[in-house]
């Protein structure tokens, strides 16, 4: 097969569906590591996410958040930091950020509601009385426990 031949040739189903359900950023990490596309695709299957996901990089200091989860009305935007972990803390990160996807269709499929309410009407709600708990948030130990255990055997970054 010839250039010319395959720029003619259509987007096959599989690979239009893939670009439906994750949309990652265009280049590898500031320190040179790369999101695993076909590994991300098998954890959203994993963890039973129907919505797309989008991913971006972000550049962040130290002590501040390694990854973001933000629901939108209906997809996920998800956001990790390309500038101070290495590849397997990243990918634990990203479990992490992928977990809070999961939890926020399970309130949607729950409620009825869009998972754009679930940060207000669920997550939030997790936190303790006194506002300092981020860290014992359920959905928060949740997130961290299935990260760390997948991530032992199963990496979504990767040294180029
Ligand atoms: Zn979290």
């Amino acid at each position: 097969m010839n250039d010319h031949q395959s720029f003619y040739e259509p987007l096959d189903d599989n690979e239009l569906r893939d670009h439906l359900r994750l949309s990652l950023p265009p280049t590898n990490s500031r320190l040179g590591w790369q999101l695993d596309e076909q590994q991300i695709l098998g954890a959203i299957d994993i963890l039973g996410i129907e919505l797309p996901v989008r991913i971006r990089f972000m550049t962040t200091k130290h002590g501040d958040s390694l990854g973001t989860h933000y629901s939108r009305k209906d997809w996920h935007r998800v956001t990790i930091a390309q500038n101070i972990i290495k590849p397997g803390r990243a990918s634990e990160v990203l479990w992490h950020e992928l977990v809070h996807c999961m939890q926020a269709e399970r309130f949607a499929k729950r409620t009825g509601k869009s998972i754009n309410q679930f940060h207000k009407e669920e997550y939030k709600m997790l936190d303790g009385d006194w506002g300092s708990s981020y860290q014992d948030n359920l959905l928060e130990i949740e997130a961290n426990k299935i990260a760390y255990q997948k991530n032992i055997n199963y990496r979504l970054c990767k040294e180029v």
